[in-house]
């Protein structure tokens, strides 16, 4: 027998698909009233294992439709369609993730082999039986005639005018509140510390995120306390990024340095644990001592540290803090002191979603504080931050294969 693993030479270079838990057939059987066909299996560089999509159709008494981004096909009166180019397969009007793509090569369309050996007998059990020893597809059922009738294909979803899909969630979190002022803000207005700030910046950030299409969760819109344990937990399985917003500060015993010391860094989960990054995290751990009558205590906040869950968006949270100081330093007039990570900062540390902590300036350098307390300038960080947090979004949409306008695809 001849092993016909035929690598098919296609533009564009990627990772090799992860192997497959069973060898690779060289050809499935579709086994239908009508007859038998074999099937011949290709795998792809890119895409991984194929079926050709028309030998597939056909055996099957099905239809086959293609237009520029989606491949079509009808069995049983049921529509999947498939995405060209990207893991994703449209069917129910709902958008499920696949382990290999559909594509087309010179004439030839080519189907996911997964669509054969596990979305067909699922999701139409009581038509198709996989037989994985055999390799074989079994028709079975009731005639065509007596399916149900199949649901519109889903429209599309349509963009925002920044290229945007509809329904990312961002939650915004306004560091400190309520009793715990954060840093006192040495060089602020009279009357005006960190927890103000925070707070008014987030309520401009919201806006500009709103006005972008993005759905906005807040931690507190009020002069607050929440939980620093509590906090990144309103970012959800639905939410998209969680940015904490706060103001650094030196020791009042470096008061010499104060003027030396200016400007912002977004903190993300991660091991290098750096001088500042200790500094930062003890400074914003320090917020649990006014959580006393909470149901949290210091006891939970050793545990959280202790039993770190390693936060699974890593590359996440690093891309988008990367975003966040590139944007910023457009309109910062303190330096741009880069992305540093911690494994000490209890509010990143409770996260199970891509997050991010923005600290925004020193409220101890006088550049830096006449920066954030002032209105306008206050708007062009909120601003600065809802653009790093558009493009954040659309790289994660370009990654996980939707194609994003102008992209090109
Ligand atoms: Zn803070």
């Amino acid at each position: 027998m001849i092993a016909a693993l035929l690598l098919l030479a296609r533009v564009g270079w990627g990772a090799p698909p992860a192997s497959p838990t069973l060898p690779l057939p060289s050809a499935i059987t579709v086994a239908t009233a009508r007859g038998e066909t074999i099937i011949p299996v290709t795998l792809d560089w890119e895409a991984g294992p194929v079926v050709p999509a028309g030998t597939l159709v056909t055996a099957l008494n099905g239809a086959l439709r293609a237009d520029q981004a989606w491949l079509e096909v009808v069995l049983a009166r049921q529509s999947f369609r498939f995405l060209l180019g990207a893991p994703l397969l449209a069917f129910n009007e709902r958008i499920q993730p696949l382990a290999g793509w559909a594509f087309q090569a010179r004439d030839s369309l080519f189907l996911p082999l997964q669509f054969v050996t596990e979305i067909l007998p699922e999701v139409l059990a009581e038509r198709y039986e996989w037989d994985p020893t055999r390799y074989r597809l079994r028709e079975i059922g009731p005639p065509v005639a007596s399916l149900p009738a199949p649901r519109p294909a889903p429209a599309a979803p349509s963009r925002l005018p920044n290229g945007l899909l509809p329904g990312h969630v961002v939650t915004v979190d306004a560091g400190h509140g309520g009793r715990d002022p954060g840093n006192p803000g040495v060089f602020f207005p009279r009357g005006m510390t960190e927890k103000d700030v925070t707070l008014q910046v987030a309520l401009l950030l919201r806006d500009e995120l709103k006005q972008r299409g993005v759905k906005v969760v807040m931690t507190r819109t009020t002069d607050t306390l929440i939980s620093l344990l509590d906090r990144a937990g309103y970012c959800t399985t639905e939410c998209d990024l969680f940015v904490s917003l706060h103001v650094d500060a030196l020791d009042a015993r470096a008061r010499r340095r104060f003027g030396d010391i200016s400007g912002f860094h977004t903190i993300i989960i991660g091991e290098e644990n750096t001088e500042d990054a200790d500094r930062i995290a003890a400074m914003e751990n320090d917020a649990l001592r006014f959580e006393e009558n909470s149901r949290h205590g210091t006891n939970d906040l050793d545990f959280i540290l202790r039993n770190l869950q390693m936060n699974e968006y890593l590359r996440e949270s690093a891309r988008a803090a990367e975003l966040v100081q590139d944007r910023l330093d457009d309109v910062h007039t303190g330096d741009n002191r880069g992305v540093k990570q911690s494994n000490r900062l209890a509010v990143l540390n409770t996260a199970r979603r891509p997050a991010i902590l923005v600290e925004m300036g020193f409220a101890t350098n006088p550049g830096d504080a006449r920066l954030m307390s002032n209105r306008k300038s206050q708007q062009a960080l909120a601003t600065s931050v809802a653009d790093a947090i558009v493009a954040y979004l659309l790289e994660y949409e370009r990654k996980t294969g939707i194609p994003t306008v102008g992209s090109g695809r």
